[in-house]
């Protein structure tokens, strides 16, 4: 109890110091949603960003060297995640692992039904309930913060499965307050999971990436791409997927989003 309180006031004093204005132009130059953010949100973001930095620890992998550049651009992307709500900021993570591109990892995957492969698969991020930490290649990084309208952004994709992770379990469902809340997500998270499963299984072109069709876990991922990058187009084609999104983050990525307003 006395160590919650004192971190909560260490807290409090991380987002009420001045924000480094080397910092301030590294965000504004690398992650586009910023500059269309209503003030009151830059300025709660900022705050985030302080306490991200000082609590996580980034470490460089495969020879690359960590900036502040690195750590900012992570940490302002991720922090979006976090504004309006009560957040641990990420508890369960620890450290984060930084590769300069790809980097490939040993995996086996499926050819078809019976047929599995063992090879080494390049990838952009990932992250586990049990690991403590997160991976992420400074390319996809970049990539992802570039163009904020694509749908595929890698560290809002990572940060999500975190999310997922704070009740305890990968099945796609973040912490919610109340049963009520639960059931209600469970409701729409299982139709719309079953639709693009469905969708996946005969071909029928998606909104959102098939990649989501993997389990539960993916889905929410996959989503929270599609909700922050492309808002409107999932408010239009998935009305109900988006307001239980919008009720859990409590904002509404249409109001700043950088999406093409052809929706
Ligand atoms: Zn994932």
């Amino acid at each position: 109890m006395i160590f919650e309180l004192l971190k909560q006031r260490r807290r409090r004093r991380l987002r009420a110091r001045p924000f480094p204005k080397e910092w301030l132009t590294l965000v504004q130059r690398h992650v586009v949603f910023f500059r269309k953010l209503p003030a009151s949100d830059r300025a709660e973001l900022l705050g985030h960003i302080q306490v991200f930095l000082a609590e996580k620890r980034f470490e460089g992998c495969g020879g690359f060297a960590i900036t502040d550049e690195v750590c900012v651009t992570i940490a302002a992307q991720a922090c979006l995640l976090l504004l309006h709500r009560e957040t641990g900021y990420f508890p369960g993570l620890l450290t984060i692992l930084v590769y300069p591109l790809t980097y490939m990892v040993q995996e086996d995957h499926q050819v078809d039904q019976h047929v599995w492969e063992e090879g080494t698969v390049s990838r952009l991020g990932e992250t586990g309930r049990r690991m403590g930490s997160l991976v992420l290649s400074w390319g996809g990084v970049k990539h992802g913060a570039a163009d904020p309208s694509d749908g595929k952004n890698v560290v809002l994709h990572e940060f999500a499965h975190q999310l997922d992770f704070e009740n305890h379990a990968a099945d796609g469902m973040p912490g919610l307050a109340t049963r009520e809340q639960q059931l209600a997500w469970s409701e729409v998270m299982g139709t719309e999971f079953a639709s693009l499963r469905a969708a996946d299984e005969t071909g029928i072109p998606t909104l959102l990436d098939t990649y989501g069709a993997t389990d539960p876990a993916e889905f929410f991922a996959v989503s929270v791409e599609a909700f922050f990058e492309q808002p409107r187009a999932l408010r239009a084609r998935h009305p109900k997927l988006y307001a239980e999104l919008q009720k859990y983050f409590r904002q509404d990525p249409v109001e700043y989003s950088a999406e093409h307003a052809e929706w």
